[in-house]
């Protein structure tokens, strides 16, 4: 690497994960109520708050699929949900998520071009792991931890131990919290990685940063990018 490099030494980027949150992150936007909505009909108000109420139950695998929608339809009038309805608002909802912020899958190509290693960590259900595995950008990814295959989710420290852990056998027993560079959209998934030494970062939620007073606020991609250059990794 460049000899005129000025600063702090930066960590062998060979050595560097970079892993990152999916909703709010990757993802463009982070509101798949109205599309949901649209199947279900009923109201909005009710059809999010139930969305919303039942997701963190979904999203450890302590709901099926019937189970999760089936609470979000009865909130829009619906009494009973057929297995092939549940999945209708599963692929509405998969559909979504998985468009991608466009900076954020700019930033995605030129990690992967350059071969750095990528996981993702989400607070999922099960069915949207699937769904993610699926994308065309996934083969970019080492691998994900899905919160709802782990039964665990984001901030509880034993998610990132499993992450660690896992880097572990990638790595050849080695892995250090600093190595890991992670970034999602809220606050409190920063905290918790930060006190086990992970090097994490806000990434302001796609699509929802807050209104500028002066200068358009700084995309997360950016941030991103200028965390990513300051620890040596490549991005060009
Ligand atoms: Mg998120």
């Amino acid at each position: 690497m460049s000899k005129k490099r000025r600063g702090p030494a930066v960590a062998d980027p060979k050595r560097l994960t970079v892993v990152l949150d999916f909703g709010g992150v990757l993802s463009a936007g982070h509101d798949p109520v109205p599309d949901v909505q649209a199947l279900t009909g009923g109201e909005e108000t009710a059809v999010r708050e139930a969305l919303w109420e039942h997701r963190p139950g979904y999203d450890l695998g302590q709901l099926s699929p019937e189970e999760y929608w089936g609470r979000v339809a009865a909130a829009a009038g619906i009494d009973s949900l057929s297995p092939e309805e549940a999945r209708e608002l599963q692929i509405a909802d998969d559909r979504y998520f998985l468009k991608l912020d466009p900076a954020a899958r700019e930033l995605l190509h030129d990690l992967a071009r350059n071969g750095v290693r990528l996981v993702l960590l989400s607070n999922a259900s099960i069915a949207f792991g699937e769904a993610v595995r699926r994308a065309d950008w996934f083969e970019a990814f080492s691998f994900a931890i899905i919160s709802g295959e782990e039964g665990v989710a984001k901030p509880d420290a034993e998610i990132y131990r499993i992450l660690l852990d896992v880097l572990v056998h990638e790595n050849g027993g080695v892995s250090r919290p600093g190595d890991v560079i992670f970034f999602d959209d809220r606050a409190d998934n920063i905290e918790a990685a930060r006190a086990l030494g992970i090097d994490a970062h806000l990434w302001p939620r796609n699509g929802e940063q807050p209104p500028a007073e002066g200068d358009a606020p700084e995309h997360g991609a950016q941030i991103a990018r200028r965390v990513l250059r300051a620890r040596g990794v490549p991005l060009d």
